[in-house]
């Protein structure tokens, strides 16, 4: 590798300080001459007008820049926990990150969940504590905070002077470093000991450490992940940022070659739509280089795709380049069908990507003007490509169009969105849980898919209840002499389509399916009869079997005054959850449990009102359970149903004759 790269992830919860940083970051190293400033909305990564009016930033927007010859792309990601799923993907592709929290409010609920994905991907990270200047500030209450409730092994970088005041000003706390250490100095070398055994006997056999040997144990263990430097700033002042790009070149990782071979590895972590130039695919190299004009194997969708440009964005610029190396990131033209999250070349290597919140709500979008209809089909389908958790699906028979949404927030940027992109306005329905549907017991689904001719598809599937949380398995028993292996082939790919929608219009999960019997016909087969066949089998025994409703449920942890834990035990078995046992801090309660999505989504709202605004709520996807008898909502199957036979394959069949590998 030529160049080094480091791709650092900057997260914060909303309002930490996180763009200002970032401003601050490309002002110091030279990428912008005038300082940019949310307040005045003249951020360069808040692209869009609407985060330049709410100041919260949504879309990661990676910017290249120089540092004292190092070459760094720092990746802003969203601060709502609606659009953790971005943040996750942002962090399968970055070497290093900065958490930054605001030292008034500390450890926020959606630091938790920042903290709990960079805990899961073992990240290098930096936590920078933020606004040191204003009134309510505590460093070192923040820095305990961090210690005892989300259980990082901190190492202090500087200290404050003047704390909550106008003039706060930050010194490094290593220098002097003399045998008289301070209280943060032996905080810093104690963590520091508990993690390497030499380090801990030079401790205690009463060393007198110098910066270098200090510095030298804490970059090996922050890239380890074992540690965590923390430092404070005063970003609205341009206070510590130098010391913090310091500190990215200095302790955090570069990127380096996954394959020992120069095989192109390489990952889609942001796709964007540009009215020129369609589809811009951000890319991170793995391995090897991708060049203007190449044609590159794209894994996931198993195609070969065609790259006409290559691009990089430095500051509010975009620069046409030949070729990114291995380690960089950059921006892939001319790929109308990628995708966010789509693996280019080799996948040995790929990060694997830890997902933490699932969408748990679905809901119905219309234009309010129904003259907008086509486009806002068109819009939400550039979006859904952009963002994948939204599944957009659109019945164009019923006419809806039905999204899927981590939370509310979400849906309310996307109408923001759609209004300031495209000109649209829309209205949303009530939101419902998505539920899931699992079969009751075992049953057997006969197909014989034979007329009208020419078509020959016979099947008989099982279909038995799993465990909770497996998912689909998929097998055969039928040899290949019965249906030969190419039929075979396109049912095991179609059985996840077919169980898209089950008797009750809702994914099927948790369960074994099973193709015991059937036959092909040499002559009158086709592969689109098999794949035709395949949901028309799985849908009747599933339809024999019965199926029983699953719901989403959420962990939720929170903190309170002690005055309010009745009014709390009673809101939560009002909403069927369940509680552990509650722990005591002097006047504050701690609870946690369990509880469903269908009946808790709203409950900051009523939590902040039974606690005049004093308990703080925080809630975890927590998988899916069956839902009680009497819970839990069916819904009408969309578009045609293949229990619905005659209408099923008049529906299908001149699609499936035209391309035989066209699925619906
Ligand atoms: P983000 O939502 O995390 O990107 O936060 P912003 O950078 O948009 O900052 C949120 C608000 O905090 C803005 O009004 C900033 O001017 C203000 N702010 C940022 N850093 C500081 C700081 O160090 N001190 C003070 N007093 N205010 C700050």
């Amino acid at each position: 590798m030529k160049k080094k790269y480091r791709n650092i992830g900057v997260l914060a919860h909303v309002d930490a300080g996180k763009t200002t940083i970032t401003e601050n970051i490309l002002f110091i190293s030279g990428s912008t001459r005038k300082l940019g400033n949310v307040d005045q909305g003249t951020a360069i990564t808040d692209n869009m007008e609407m985060e330049k009016q709410r100041g919260i930033s949504i879309k990661a927007a990676p910017v290249a820049f120089q540092w004292k010859e190092n070459n760094i792309n720092l990746i802003d990601t969203p601060g709502h926990a609606d659009f953790i799923s971005e943040v996750e993907r942002s962090l399968q592709i970055v070497n290093g990150a900065i958490l930054v929290v605001s030292a008034v409010e500390g450890v926020q609920s959606n630091t938790y969940l920042l903290w709990q994905a960079l805990k899961a991907a073992k990240m290098p990270a930096i936590i920078v504590i933020n606004k040191v200047d204003r009134a309510g500030s505590d460093y070192r209450r923040v820095i305990d905070q961090l210690m005892s409730e989300l259980k990082i092994n901190t190492v202090p970088l500087n200290v404050v002077e003047n704390e909550g005041l106008s003039d706060a000003h930050l010194s490094d706390c290593w220098n002097p470093l003399s045998f008289e250490y301070t209280e943060l100095q032996l905080l810093a070398l104690e963590a520091l000991a508990g993690n390497d055994d030499h380090f801990m006997e030079e401790y205690f056999d009463g060393k007198n450490f110098s910066k270098a040997e200090v510095f030298s144990q804490l970059k090996k263990q922050t890239a380890n992940a074992q540690i965590v430097p923390v430092m404070a700033t005063v970003a609205k002042k341009n206070l510590g940022t130098e010391e913090l790009l310091d500190f990215i070149c200095e302790l955090l990782p570069v990127s380096m070659p996954v394959l020992s071979n120069s095989d192109l590895s390489a990952m889609v972590f942001k796709v964007e739509h540009d009215p020129v130039a369609g589809r811009l695919a951000h890319v991170r190299i793995f391995n090897g280089q991708v060049a203007s004009r190449d044609v590159v194997e794209n894994h996931s969708q198993q195609k070969e795709m065609k790259v006409a440009s290559i691009k990089k964005k430095f500051t509010n610029k975009y620069i046409d380049i030949p070729a990114i190396e291995c380690g960089d990131i950059g921006i892939l033209a001319g790929m109308p069908e990628i995708r966010p999250g789509d693996i280019l070349g080799n996948p040995d290597g790929i990060p694997v990507r830890q997902i933490l919140q699932a969408p748990v709500l679905t809901i119905q979008i219309h234009p309010q003007n129904m003259a907008d209809y086509g486009r806002l089909g068109e819009a939400l389908e550039i979006m859904d490509a952009e963002d994948p958790n939204l599944n957009f699906q659109w019945f164009k028979d019923d006419r809806e169009m039905h999204l899927t949404l981590t939370g509310t927030i979400r849906m309310e940027i996307l109408g923001a969105e759609l209004e300031e992109r495209y000109g649209i306005s829309t209205t949303f329905d009530e939101p419902t849980v998505i539920y899931k549907e699992t079969p009751l017991s075992i049953a057997e689904g006969y197909v014989e898919y034979t007329m009208p001719k020419p078509c020959w598809a016979v099947m008989t599937f099982r279909v038995e209840p799993a465990e909770r949380g497996s998912g689909l398995s998929y097998n055969s028993v039928m040899g290949v002499n019965k249906i030969h292996r190419k039929y075979q082939n396109e049912v095991e790919r179609t059985v996840p389509k077919a169980l898209e929608q089950g008797i009750q219009g809702w994914a099927v999960t948790d369960l074994k399916i099973t193709l015991v019997g059937g036959e092909d016909h040499e002559i009158h087969s086709r592969p689109g009869d098999f794949i035709l066949a395949t949901s028309m089998g799985i849908m009747r025994a599933l339809k024999n079997a019965g199926t029983r409703l699953l719901e989403p449920l959420y962990n939720f942890y929170i903190v309170a005054p002690e005055e309010y834990l009745g009014n709390i035990a009673s809101d939560i078995t009002a909403m069927r959850g369940t509680i552990n046992t509650p722990s005591f801090e002097e006047d504050i309660v701690k609870v946690s449990g369990l509880v469903p999505v269908a009946t808790s989504h709203q409950y900051g709202i009523r939590l902040s009102s039974t606690t005049k605004g004093k308990g703080i709520l925080r809630f975890e996807f927590a998988g899916y359970q069956a839902c009680p008898e009497g819970e839990g909502q069916s819904r009408e199957y969309k578009g045609v149903s293949p229990l619905d036979e005659s209408k099923w394959i008049l529906h299908h069949r001149g699609a499936y004759k035209a391309d035989d590998r066209k699925i619906y």
